[in-house]
């Protein structure tokens, strides 16, 4: 559902397909990330709460059937707790089927809110937040232009967990290219190990014609991976993920991106996850005419 006239480009998890999708700011704070041209050309600007509040107004007519809303762009966490804390109130009041309010968020502003002041947006209704830590090894992370480095990234992640709003991590598995693919794998599931998220996506990188990385592609700085390369790189990953085993981790990798789709929970599923990896390597490496720019043209 979506209810706006802000313009701009609108971006949500496929999971928030029957979100009323509540815009609290335009394009991402970050809007750095080498890979991602998805708030490329966007102004960020963070909405005055008389836009986010006639946003709300707008849907009020379809209130009966609104249970859950995602906080719109890409990283809502950037706005003060206090303002967060009163769009979660108007929220609660004019929706009385509301179960579950989510936002995507960025390790930078996760890292800015305290502790008490995630468990009061927690008790306030944000019950799910969409993490994309990318990578768990400082030269990816460095290399894209998270922002952050690899023990900040986690401490992000923990601190969400530790608030008990859900988290749900994303990670893109061809990200390091060739040259870091091996660190790329054991890192980021090192760093899944020590966040412990109850979801964990894993996407395939694809490049963005215009992005920095295409470029470094098309320059032959940055040497992209096969379908197989992929495959292979992912197997390392989920391997080296070692989740306690009374943990339920929901574990997808059903992007349209991805080659292969895969879903589980973690640890349950690993081994029977870890078999279709291996077959489907097996089945991609005759594939000879592949193109990394799959999927987005
Ligand atoms: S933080 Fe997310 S939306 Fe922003 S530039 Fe990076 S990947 Fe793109």
């Amino acid at each position: 559902m979506y209810f706006d006239t802000a313009g701009g480009p609108v971006f949500r998890p496929p999971s928030e397909a029957n979100s009323f999708i509540l815009r609290v700011t335009q394009g991402c704070s970050h809007n750095a990330c080498c890979f991602c041209a998805m708030y490329r050309g966007v102004n960020f600007r963070v909405r005055p709460l008389a836009e986010v509040l006639s946003q709300i107004e707008a849907a009020k007519p379809y209130a009966g059937h609104i249970r859950r809303i995602f906080l719109a762009d890409g990283n809502a966490l950037v706005l003060a707790t206090e303002k967060l804390l009163e769009i979660l109130q108007v929220l609660r009041q004019t929706f009385p089927r509301l179960q579950r309010v989510s936002c995507y968020a960025g390790p930078k502003d996760m890292l800015k809110k305290t502790p008490e002041e995630l468990v009061a947006l927690r008790d306030a209704g944000l019950k799910l937040v969409y993490y994309g830590l990318e990578s768990g090894d400082d030269l990816v992370l460095s290399a894209i232009n998270k922002g952050v480095s690899a023990a900040q990234a986690i401490e992000a992640g923990q601190r969400i967990v530790a608030s008990g709003i859900k988290l749900s991590v994303m990670v893109i598995a061809g990200l390091g290219g060739q040259a870091y693919s091996g660190r790329h794998a054991l890192y980021t599931a090192q760093a899944v190990n020590a966040i412990q998220p109850q979801m964990l996506s894993a996407l395939t990188l694809m490049l963005y014609r215009g992005s920095p990385l295409a470029e470094q592609f098309e320059q032959g700085k940055f040497v992209a991976l096969s379908p197989a390369a992929i495959m292979a790189e992912l197997y390392q990953m989920l391997s080296a993920v070692d989740l306690p085993a009374d943990r339920y981790c929901l574990f997808r990798s059903t992007h349209s991106s991805n080659y292969v789709g895969l879903a589980g929970t973690l640890p349950k599923d690993k081994d029977r996850l870890l078999r279709e990896l291996q077959a489907a390597e097996v089945q991609l490496r005759g594939l000879r005419d592949w193109d990394p720019y799959n999927n987005v043209e």
